[in-house]
């Protein structure tokens, strides 16, 4: 365990773990909540991930969703996202989108309804490179998983302190190299557990995020998106057996009060 873990300068919330389907009662889509004082932001919003966002904090206040891909369960809780705003507030509250091309056209066409996104909702394309959103700092790299994937770094923008790396889903782990500084916190997918991943499947596993950590020094890493079938357990004994700081699996709700 590493002595000198250093706290995020800002509160991470886990609304939801992933993965796309599973057996885990209480799981749902990825969801992470990213707060500082009265300014948040949410990296995805997957399947049933809408009510954790509306217990931790007031939705219509997020200055922005990012969307690291086009799973439904990475981004579908926009619906309910849009619904709240549309419905609940007389004029509609509206809040950014950042997400890959073609977000606002999905959701649209699930409902056959053109315009139906934009009542709400301020979708931005999401390109490669860094953005100031508030008080933070996204930085976006893109990884192997869709034809436009994405993995984040977040930074509070006039602190210091360590940076929490992203994952979104990702096949190949040296994709997240450029965003790892030594100290981050890697909040990754390890969807195939201890492994090994199904060749083809663009996901991670145990022993290729150790080796990750080992080549990038992260000062903490955080495990979510373990597939149904895969002991999360396992997936933590096979990243600490190539790196040797703090490994954990994180679940809804997850730091534990
Ligand atoms: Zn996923
Ligand atoms: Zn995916």
């Amino acid at each position: 365990m590493s002595a000198q873990l250093a706290s995020l300068p800002f509160e991470l919330l886990v609304l939801g773990a992933g993965p796309a389907y599973t057996d885990r009662v209480g799981a749902t889509g990825a969801a992470y909540l990213v707060r500082h004082g009265e300014d948040g932001l949410v990296l995805d919003l997957g399947q049933g991930s809408f009510p954790a966002l509306a217990g931790a904090i007031e939705p219509s206040a997020l200055l922005a969703v990012f969307v690291s891909h086009l799973h439904p369960d990475h981004f579908i809780d926009l619906v309910a996202l849009r619904h709240y705003l549309r419905w609940e507030f007389q004029p509609p509250r509206r809040v950014r989108v950042i997400g890959p091309a073609g977000i606002g056209d999905r959701m649209d066409a699930l409902h056959a309804e053109p315009g139906w996104t934009a009542a709400a909702l301020d979708v931005e394309p999401l390109a490669v490179g860094e953005r100031q959103v508030g008080p933070f700092s996204v930085e976006a790299a893109r990884v192997t998983h869709t034809d436009d994937s994405y993995g984040f770094r977040v930074t509070l923008a006039d602190a210091n302190g360590p940076g929490l790396v992203y994952s979104g889903d990702c096949g190949r782990a040296s994709d997240l190299q450029p965003l790892i500084r030594p100290g981050d916190w890697l909040l990754t997918e390890c969807s195939f557990g201890a492994g090994p991943a199904e060749p083809g499947a663009e996901h991670l596993d145990g022993p290729a995020v150790g080796a990750l950590a080992a080549a990038t020094r992260p000062g903490r890493i955080l495990l979510t998106h373990i597939q149904m079938g895969h002991e999360g357990a396992a997936a933590v004994a096979a990243v600490r057996a190539l790196y040797d700081g703090q490994v954990d699996l994180v679940e809804p709700g997850w730091p534990p009060s």
